[in-house]
């Protein structure tokens, strides 16, 4: 069930992965794609989302202006690592440097973020970033900007201009703290003319510049330096990581233990505005950090990079847990108080810190929490960005790793950190963000989710924003399932687990996993089941049973763990039962099957009505004869209904039965599902919604 990424690594070098043979036939902007992929697919040389490459090439001028110079530069909101060629903004370079005749000083730096479309080159419809002038006024051809860990820990270090001439001479200069923007190019254009032997600058609080003639030069440069900075960490950086170890690492079960306990409920907590999903990081990075002395006043004075506190507020809420005490209750009755008191906290802050013209404050809850001896938890309003989250803070980690070691850490000013997550061009940004879908921010756990109405099911879930976990026995088919839904929609959204919905532990196991992958629950769809058919003196004793365990009482064990969370998590809850026509309407030769579907629908009513107080709706859909996709509809249960119903095409059999004449698909089904698990339905519980195309004899009444 896990899905970890690879981040936090300490010690070994950047490898070269330069490949000229695969390099030489390349056009140059092709070289400049191959460079940003290589540099983005290692998280030490930047983080996701951050930093910028660049080339200025000689094009034809569309308009027949002969060849012109054209910047090549990562357009906004892309990530280097995963960047494809329409990733990339491409302006005039003597449109951008006749900006400079319009630029009114600092003040108005902002204005000219509204010229760059002017310079656009060829119509291309990527929307240059802020970083651009970064670029452009740098006088070399190839410009990389990165966010290197070991960079960050020097620029982020009290003395960093210092350590860089002490570890750089002076191939690499220094610049003081600027936001990135118009000035700062200027600054960087400065720079580059009063150092031209100069191969690149560190940004105070920032990150690293480096430019070369070449692409490959170019790229070579970053890895050099990196590795030049990671080698002096390591010969340099001796003693113990944040004053030392002072707490005790629980052991991977039970770190996962505490996060389920915690994970619900800080997110009920938190949600009542927007639902929220999590994520739980242990990696060896992040332990150092939770178990050592110096975590609470590092905690306190945020994160550095300017990237990673816009993912990660300008610093996490350290929860009050001691490892080497029995138990969480005191934490779990702490939670509340501490949640309001980083509230307060955070407010105190916008008010410290607005200006007259600042949006108005968003979300004040923390999104990254950290657990002594556990591991952190980050909450955020889709997987991707708790997962991103998490990485960013992992990136921090590394860099008070390395700056606390040689030196002094020292985060970005309040009022510096305040200006750039309050920045109205971020603000418009958001504002372009499209609406949240009807289920984002939702986690589903849906039984039999590798077969047709499961699987339906979970991608009609999907489709509205939903994280899903997809339940079944059979393994094979749920690889496949959670395969082509990840293809689909991503990896982040989708997990599954081998569950036998009759075997308590399989499904006690499976639900915690849910909450340590996606930090809670909100819809239980139970689906799973089986279908026989025997004439009642026919019914063994062991086909009864199996009809009652799997469909009976496996949906009474589901429904449970699905109560018990929802209770914790303070959050409401939604459970959808997959029943059947047969649990109203009697069918002749399976009275095991039809007895057992009768008591879903009547736990359904008495599970809806012990749920209501809580805002823990349950609700039944009755499909009948969806044939398609279904790994019931197989072998001796589909024989043994064509035996009954003495014809050779069951699908037809049916449809001419129903009322209105048509089939019934699992995605018919999985439409009065997502109604029923959707705020559409908020009124309703205890209610059952036939989709089986009419069928009078199972009316409800
Ligand atoms: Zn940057």
């Amino acid at each position: 069930m896990l899905d970890t990424q690879a981040n936090g690594q300490h010690g070994s070098r950047l490898a070269n992965l330069w490949d000229e043979a695969k390099a030489a036939g390349m056009s140059e902007p092709e070289r400049l794609l191959y460079r940003s992929n290589l540099l983005g697919s290692d998280k030490r040389i930047t983080n996701y989302g951050g930093g910028n490459t660049s080339a200025k090439v000689m094009e034809s001028d569309p308009l027949g202006g002969g060849n012109v110079e054209v910047l090549w530069v990562k357009g906004s909101g892309g990530d280097v690592g995963t960047i494809k060629m329409d990733g990339f903004a491409t302006l005039y370079m003597d449109k951008l440097q006749a900006l400079k005749g319009l630029y009114r000083g600092v003040e108005h730096e902002d204005e000219m973020v509204g010229y760059l479309p002017h310079c656009t080159f060829n119509l291309n419809p990527r929307a240059a970033s802020i970083d651009t002038p970064l670029h452009a006024y740098v006088p070399r051809v190839h410009v990389d900007h990165m966010h290197p860990d070991a960079i960050i820990a020097i620029a982020a270090s009290e003395n960093s201009r210092d350590l860089t001439r002490q570890i750089f001479g002076d191939d690499i200069g220094w610049l003081p703290w600027k936001r990135p923007g118009y000035e700062l190019g200027l600054w960087l254009e400065k720079f580059c003319k009063e150092n031209p032997k100069a191969r690149g600058v560190v940004l105070e609080s920032h990150g690293l510049f480096t430019w070369a003639d070449t692409a490959k030069e170019c790229y070579e440069t970053t890895v050099e330096i990196i590795n030049k900075a990671i080698a002096w960490f390591e010969a340099n950086n001796t003693v113990p990581a944040f004053g030392g170890a002072v707490k005790p690492v629980l052991a991977a079960d039970e770190r996962r233990a505490v996060a389920q306990k915690l994970m619900p409920v800080i997110r009920g907590l938190i949600g009542a505005d927007e639902s929220k999903v999590g994520h739980f990081d242990d990696s060896q990075a992040v332990l150092d950090f939770v178990t050592s002395k110096d975590l609470a006043p590092l905690a306190a004075l945020g994160t550095s990079c300017p990237d990673h506190f816009l993912r990660t507020k300008i610093r996490p809420l350290v929860v009050d847990f001691d490892p080497a005490a029995a138990g969480v209750e005191k934490t779990l009755a702490g939670l509340p108080d501490a949640i309001v008191a980083y509230r307060a906290d955070y407010a105190g802050y916008y008010e410290r810190c607005k200006r007259s013209n600042s949006p108005a404050m968003r979300d004040p809850n923390a999104v990254v929490y950290l657990v002594p001896g556990v591991g952190m938890i980050t909450f955020a309003k889709d997987k991707a960005t708790a997962r991103i989250s998490a990485e960013f803070y992992v990136n921090a980690i590394n860099v008070m790793r390395g700056a606390a070691g040689v030196s002094t850490y020292v985060g970005l000013p309040e009022q510096e950190a305040f200006d750039i997550e309050y920045w109205l061009l971020e603000e418009a940004k958001l504002q372009r963000m499209p609406k949240p879908k009807s289920l984002a921010g939702r986690i589903a756990l849906v039984t039999g989710g590798a077969g047709g109405i499961g699987k339906a099911t979970a991608n009609r879930l999907m489709a509205e924003g939903a994280c899903v976990v997809l339940a079944d026995i059979d393994e094979e088919a749920l690889s496949a399932a959670q395969a082509e839904l990840a293809g689909r929609y991503g990896k982040d959204v989708v997990r599954s687990v081998a569950m036998n919905v009759t075997d308590e532990a399989q499904v006690q196991k499976s639900f915690a996993d849910t909450l340590t992958e996606f930090g809670g629950l909100d819809i239980l769809v139970s689906n799973a089941g089986l279908a026989s058919s025997a004439p009642i003196e026919e019914t063994t004793l062991s086909l009864w049973n199996k009809n009652i365990d799997i469909l009976a009482t496996g949906y009474f064990l589901v429904s449970r763990e699905a109560f018990r969370i929802f209770r914790r998590q303070k959050a409401g809850g939604n459970v959808v039962f997959v029943a059947s026509k047969n649990g109203l309407a009697a069918s002749p030769g399976a009275s095991a099957y039809c007895t057992a579907k009768a008591a879903e629908i009547h736990l359904a009513r008495c599970l809806a009505l012990e749920g209501a107080s809580e805002q823990i709706r349950v609700n039944v859909v009755n499909p009948d004869a969806v044939l398609r996709g279904s790994k019931i509809w197989t072998g001796e249960w589909k024989e043994q209904r064509a035996a009954t119903y003495k014809t050779d095409d069951l699908e037809a059999h049916y449809r001419e039965r129903s009322m209105l004449k048509r089939s019934v698909f699992p995605e018919d089904i999985a439409e009065a599902i997502y109604f029923l698990a959707s705020d559409m339905s908020a009124k309703s519980t205890g209610n059952i919604i036939n989709v089986d195309a009419g069928n009078a004899q199972s009316f409800t009444r």
